[in-house]
């Protein structure tokens, strides 16, 4: 997160009067890692990335008027087959959803009903947990996974795929914090497949021992990674997510919330499909 002076979003710097004097409407708390990326990112790196794409979507939310509130992040996620590196920390799925429940009952204390899960960490299974709090908890919960936000977007931007340590990864870290990068020390990316040919095709599925399925830790070549790259991902991130803090914060919580049912349309597309 920059180090610019006190924001009015972000919890952790405001004090009673602060928040006595602000009636916020939605909650955002972002949840990172800490865990090896390749030999050239700093373990920190989803903590860095999340926090900073909450931080400006926030910025550009209270610039159209959302009261929304950065708390602050989860510097853990679930980790369990990347313990074969050294110094990762692994907090168990269970415990994660466990504080976001808790985080719902503190925030209708306080007459916050909206909270966005704001998710850095591809092993971070938010989903299953979000949904067995619906119509236990009168918070409304949404999850947002920022590499989904932003597929499309890196899509166009990134040449190389992979999901740790990439070339989007890097081109982030670039563009927020170039003093813990050290392109020069990192490997290729390349991974080591799956013996079964199911697995490969995606219709069955197994835990990635990180370990044994990487060279150390990267999946993907982030040698093209560039400090502009990552900047232009930013940037849309920040209208992105923003766009959406102020439509959440401004939309009514009333027995509809969130459909709507002026009028109906095929399933799908933009009516939002899939069973979950
Ligand atoms: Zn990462």
């Amino acid at each position: 997160m920059a180090k610019s002076k006190k924001q009015p979003w972000r919890l952790q710097e405001l004090s009673l009067k602060d928040v006595r004097d602000t009636e916020f409407e939605a909650a955002i708390l972002p949840f990172g890692a800490t865990e090896p990326h390749n030999l050239h990112l700093p373990y920190g790196t989803d903590t860095y990335e999340i926090v900073s794409i909450c931080d400006r979507a926030c910025a550009w939310a209270w610039k159209k008027g959302a009261r929304v509130a950065l708390l602050p992040q989860i510097p853990f996620g679930a980790n369990q087959n990347t313990l074969g590196f050294p110094m990762t920390i692994n907090l168990d799925q269970a415990v994660l959803d466990e504080i976001v429940a808790a985080t719902c009952e503190s925030l209708e204390r306080h007459d916050v009903f909206k909270l966005v899960v704001a998710n850095g960490h591809g092993g971070n299974q938010f989903q299953p947990g979000i949904r067995s709090l619906h119509g236990r908890s009168p918070v409304f919960v949404c999850l947002v996974n920022f590499y989904q936000m932003m597929a499309d977007v890196g899509a166009k931007l990134f040449s190389e795929s992979g999901d740790h340590a990439d070339e989007m990864e890097t081109s982030l870290m670039l563009a927020l914090e170039p003093e813990l990068v050290e392109l020069k020390a990192a490997d290729d990316g390349a991974v080591y497949p799956s013996r079964f040919e199911a697995v490969r095709r995606k219709w069955a599925w197994h835990p990635r021992q990180w370990d044994l399925a990487t060279k150390n830790s990267g999946v993907g070549d982030p040698r093209k990674a560039t400090a502009e790259k990552g900047a232009k991902y930013l940037k849309t991130s920040e209208e992105r997510f923003g766009s959406f803090l102020v439509e959440l914060a401004e939309s009514e919580l009333d027995a509809d919330f969130p459909f709507d049912r002026r009028k109906a349309a095929p399933p799908g597309g933009e009516a939002g499909g899939g069973h979950a």
